[in-house]
């Protein structure tokens, strides 16, 4: 690539849109531009960065067996209903009408119309087991697209999807794709794990997501330090016996219940500023409605967070969902801010391990303007169910070891994987038969990769304070080439000889062939971040050496004129010591 007639516009101000930095340098470094919330352009350099991640993906994918297809984008509402998912989904799932009036969507993910297929094709256990995928653009009108890259609304994904004749063979399928994602990212470059997940609204009873460690992440993940169970915080099992408090938690004994006046303090942190209370004595009453309409009061204590996952779980519905603030007021019968356990009219009340057998609790007294204080859950809440519902935290015991505790780390989702069992073949009658001519549901499992993600993930987890620094699988191309004269004839042979050698070597380059100060230069390579940098200047030429810079180090090397190439090809090809 000649830097002339490559289409870089970089930038010198960080977007003001722009909150993670993956976001503010892929638009600085001229790789994406923003067409509508969400919905992005990719142009020459950031395409590139895609183009590498779908290229690992793809051969990782067909050495594990699988076979790639293209589905279409947009889908038929009817297979949607099918499954069930075309009144599940919400509001992600983009609905359109043709100009017949008839409803399609733009596929968010392709279970439905995979299991299509596969139905109307396959029909003996001689044709198991299969794997089909395919790299595509999907679409989810996400209720907060932010971040970029990392939470777009149209994104690319690579999708796959198992079909297997048992159980067993449903396992091996899964755990193929499990040591397959593993070659993928350990190939990417970058640092990540795999932990034990939720399984959302695709379904399913097993699920790894694969993490990409960074601290700009939004998903939060636990891991033993013992021996090494990890888990996202939302999913990570936590033992009742460990959430137990101390039997009475209260600090000054009180005499009962008393109903206190707490004016305008709503949160936890207000009432426990105000009445000095710690907010581990307290109980948060939240109010959830469910898939099929039911009220719900979830307790959990003062200073712990709820799992909506494990809510879900726990009531064993499809998903849960906040409740607007007309349905938190009916139940309670007072302003947000004030709902509490006693007189709270919801279908039904949940609680906390940690809640059970503690004493002398603050509370929300579903009035106005009120709390209560010396709750105690044997006495006055004595047929609470309870259930593991808090987000998991450092420090956390682990549920699989005797001794281990949790670490806490920021994660971001770069894949998932899930066991679906017979989910949509049962619902969507994808059967084959066996060799005896029995019908039976095929076993299935879904795959997904974020490929759009995958990249900004890699600038999330490698970058510095001047700009992106690709990890060389990644890289838009390897080797920069810095003429800082481009008018010294000297300097601009030796730059296009190196830069037809290499092509010819074929390392991919970048050939800074424009008319400017070497700053200039110099800030955009920065910026755009490949990996191996060669200056070209009078003085050095003179000596018969060029610069070489790694992105990634502090510090420039000289080379030879007449061994640079050799090294660079080393280098590219990912030997250090070159
Ligand atoms: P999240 O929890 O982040 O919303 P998800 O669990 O809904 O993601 P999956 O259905 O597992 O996503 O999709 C497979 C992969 O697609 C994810 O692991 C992620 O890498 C990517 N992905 C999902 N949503 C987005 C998005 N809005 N923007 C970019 N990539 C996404
Ligand atoms: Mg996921």
């Amino acid at each position: 690539m000649r830097y002339q007639q490559t289409f870089i516009p970089t930038l010198r101000q960080d977007p003001t849109e722009a909150e993670v930095v993956s976001h503010r340098l892929l638009v600085r470094a001229g790789m994406i531009r923003q067409v509508a919330r969400g919905i992005y352009d990719f142009l020459p350099l950031g395409l590139r960065a895609v183009r590498k991640v779908e290229a690992i993906v793809r051969e990782e994918m067909n050495r594990a067996g699988a076979q790639e297809i293209l589905m279409p984008a947009i889908c038929p509402a009817e297979l949607w209903q099918e499954s069930g998912r075309w009144d599940l989904y919400g509001k992600e799932l983009l609905r359109i009408k043709d100009r017949h009036e008839r409803d399609f969507c733009f596929g968010p993910t392709h279970e439905e119309v995979v299991t299509d297929l596969v139905r109307r094709e396959v029909h003996s256990y001689r044709d198991l087991p299969l794997n089909l995928y395919q790299i595509q653009v999907k679409f989810r009108d996400e209720m907060r697209p932010r971040f970029g890259l990392m939470r777009g609304r149209e994104f690319i994904m690579k999708d796959a999807y198992s079909f297997d004749a048992t159980f067993a063979d449903a396992q091996r399928a899964y755990h193929n794709m499990y040591t397959t994602y593993e070659r993928i990212f350990d190939r990417c470059g970058l640092r990540y794990r795999p932990v034990e997940a939720d399984t959302g609204a695709i379904g399913g009873t097993l699920s790894h997501e694969f993490q990409v460690l960074a601290d700009s992440g939004e998903d939060a993940i636990v891991s033993c330090t013992t021996c090494g169970y990890a888990a996202n915080a939302e999913k990570a099992e936590l033992r009742p016996a460990s959430a137990a408090p101390p039997p009475d938690c209260s600090s000054a004994p009180v005499k009962g219940l008393q109903k206190v006046s707490t004016p305008d303090q709503r949160t936890v942190e207000e009432v426990s500023r105000f009445l000095g209370e710690p907010p581990e004595r307290f109980v948060k009453t939240l109010v959830y409605v469910t898939d099929t309409g039911a009220v719900i009061a979830a307790l959990v204590r003062g200073d712990h967070e709820l799992s909506e996952a494990k809510l879900k779980q726990a009531l064993g519905c499809q998903w849960v969902t906040l409740a607007d603030e007309e349905t938190v007021v009916a139940a309670s019968g007072a302003p947000l801010g004030f709902a509490g356990p006693l007189g709270m009219k919801a279908d039904s009340m949940i609680a906390d391990w940690a809640l059970r057998g503690a004493k002398g609790l603050v509370c929300g007294a579903n009035e106005r303007d009120a709390h209560y204080i010396g709750l105690d859950q044997p006495r006055d809440l004595p047929y609470l169910r309870f259930a593991d519902l808090r987000r998991a935290g450092a420090g956390d015991p682990c549920p699989r070891c005797p001794e281990g505790v949790f670490a806490a780390y920021r994660g971001i989702e770069v894949g998932q994987t899930f066991y679906l069992g017979t989910k949509y073949s049962a619902a969507m009658r994808a059967t084959y038969l066996d060799a005896r001519g029995q019908h039976h549901p095929l076993e299935m499992g879904c795959y997904g990769i974020g490929i759009t993600r995958t990249v900004a993930a890699a600038i999330e987890q490698h970058h510095d304070d001047n700009g992106i620094v690709w990890p060389l699988p990644l890289a838009p191309a390897t080797v920069h080439i810095v003429p800082v004269n481009w008018n010294d004839p000297t300097i601009r042979q030796t730059a296009e000889a190196l830069y037809t050698q290499l092509l010819a070597a074929g390392v991919e380059v970048l050939l800074d062939d424009r008319d400017e100060r070497p700053g200039v230069k110099f800030k955009d390579a920065d910026l755009i971040g490949l990996p191996l940098r060669v200056t070209i200047g009078a003085k050095t030429l003179a000596r018969h050496v060029v610069e070489l810079k790694r992105r990634a180090e502090p510090h420039a090397t000289e080379v030879p004129v007449g061994h640079i190439v050799e090294t660079l090809v080393a280098a590219s090809k990912g030997d250090v010591s070159a």
